[in-house]
């Protein structure tokens, strides 16, 4: 047997949605698990819908998410060139053989003609297809319109009779029968060649084995199946990948959030979170209870035998659930750099000065690596540590600052912090402890309200790190602040 060879082959219409993402992804793992060869075609023959830097902006995203391939635009191979602009030559090439057969013919129908056919058929409540008019043309109609100076486009002559069966990996057999599927254009009048017929062309020239594509392409694989026999190319296998539904089960759309990979990188999803993520819409791996894996191991692991057949459900909050278990297993290090365009963005502060307290920003970062869900929420939940409070959390403060004696009780612990001799975390637990005791209160009697005056906020990191982390000057600062707050408005 040959080599396994599989194509990811995106319009550049846009951004790279999580849809195509995923595609892309089944497809690297077909191959890579295989040891075949993945390989990145661009179809941009749509020029209307071609949209200049897309291309450039899905292959950015599709090397973020670490789907290299192994032939394409940029890297080359023997298949080239791999974007469809480029390889019309190919096009008129393979339609012209298929008219000198008699497969395909040329069609003078004008748009207001084939409208009316449609017109036509709404009317009479049937399914619009083309009639066929132009399939038996004479020499006398033929001259008539190349005197007119009529333009022409180029249909495939469908089979009449009989089925054509998909039999797809992932669907099983699906059934078309020849009769629904009309004499289809495979050249328009402008000289470019329609989706499927390029498909073919290309997947035939580049050696695809195995198409694996969205679901929504099926209805046009009888098609192309029909041109493969008419070409006498030899098959490739295919595999409808089914659909992501929004968590309604409606269409994915804007309404339902972020949609593209750039939108989740922006949001400061992390790489190997969005890839595990996908794989799991609709594959499951042979110990279906294992969640978090390497893409290596989905590799290791990927078949297509175990890609369901009914469309997958995206939710988004199991996406941050799982951004936020990468983020954890992150090397500090790592972690720091991957934050810091976020911190930047945030307005918090900048690359250079982060590096002259790279040991303070490490201490800060490792308070927040626990919780956090994205690089984006835990800048911002980490602003504290960069400014003071601006405001106090309203609730906070109804619940920890506005009783009559939370402004005495935080003088105490400045007053037990101004003495301590050394800064660490476990000291200042233990003078919360032994004030507390001395008050006879509870330790959340103090720990709530400090949290407050420092943070401004009612969650983030335990309170004795983000203590350690400000130090002692600006916790008693805060502390100080906040005191006078409390009696300005509750005293
Ligand atoms: N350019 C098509 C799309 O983006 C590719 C479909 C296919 O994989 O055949 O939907």
């Amino acid at each position: 047997m040959g080599e396994l060879r599989v194509r990811f082959a995106p319009s550049p219409t846009g951004y790279l949605h999580i849809g195509g993402a995923r595609t892309a992804l089944f497809n690297y793992f077909f191959a890579k698990h295989s040891g075949g060869r993945f390989v990145l075609r661009i179809e941009d023959t749509d020029v209307e819908r071609t949209i200049e830097d897309s291309a450039d902006r899905m292959m950015e995203s599709l090397k973020w998410l670490g789907l290299e391939w192994d032939e394409g635009p940029v890297v080359g191979g023997p298949a080239g060139p791999y974007q469809q602009s480029q390889r019309q030559e190919l096009y008129q090439k393979y339609a012209q053989t298929l008219m000198d057969k008699g497969l395909a013919y040329k069609c003078y129908c004008t748009p207001e003609e084939l409208e009316a056919e449609r017109e036509q058929a709404r009317l009479a409540k049937k399914a619009p297809r083309y009639s066929g008019r132009c399939r038996n043309l004479t020499q006398d109609p033929i001259r008539k319109f190349e005197e007119e100076g009529r333009r022409w486009a180029i249909r495939f002559r469908t089979p009449d009779e009989g089925y054509t069966v998909v039999d797809d990996l992932i669907r099983g057999e699906v059934s078309f029968a020849n009769e629904e599927i009309a004499d289809f254009i495979i050249m328009k009048s402008d000289g470019l060649p329609t989706y499927n017929f390029a498909c073919v062309i290309d997947d035939w020239l580049m050696g695809i084995t195995h198409v694996l594509r969205a679901d929504e392409h099926i209805s046009n694989t009888p098609r192309q199946m029909m041109l493969y026999r008419a070409l006498m190319a030899p098959m490739p296998k295919f595999a409808h990948v089914p659909m992501i539904l929004a968590p309604d089960r409606s269409k994915l759309s804007k309404r339902h959030g972020a949609q593209t990979v750039e939108e989740f990188r922006d949001k400061g999803y992390l790489p190997e979170a969005i890839v595990n993520y996908l794989a799991l819409l609709g594959w499951t791996p042979p110990d279906a209870t294992q969640e978090l894996m390497s893409l290596e191991e989905m590799v290791e692991l990927f078949d297509l035998s175990r890609v369901s057949s009914t469309a997958a459900v995206y939710d988004v909050k199991k996406l941050s659930w799982m951004n936020g278990q990468y983020i954890k297993q992150l090397d500090p290090e790592e972690l720091m750099e991957r934050l810091i365009p976020f911190i930047e963005s945030a307005g918090l502060s900048t690359r250079e000065h982060l590096a002259e307290r790279k040991d303070w920003f490490r201490e800060a970062v490792i308070t927040m690596q626990e919780r956090a869900r994205t690089l984006e929420e835990m800048a911002e939940n980490m602003a504290f540590y960069f400014r003071p409070p601006e405001s106090y959390d309203e609730k906070g403060v109804k619940k920890h600052f506005a009783q009559p004696e939370v402004a005495g009780l935080l003088e105490k612990c400045v007053e037990v912090l101004s003495r301590m001799p050394e800064w660490t975390l476990e000291a200042c637990d233990r003078a919360y402890t032994d004030l507390a005791q001395r008050e006879g209160i509870s330790r959340g009697k103090l720990i709530h309200p400090t949290r407050l005056a420092l943070s401004g906020i009612t969650f983030g990191p335990g309170l004795f790190d983000i203590m350690y982390v400000l130090g002692k000057d600006e916790t008693i600062s805060r502390l100080n602040t906040a005191i006078g707050f409390i009696k300005d408005n509750f005293e």
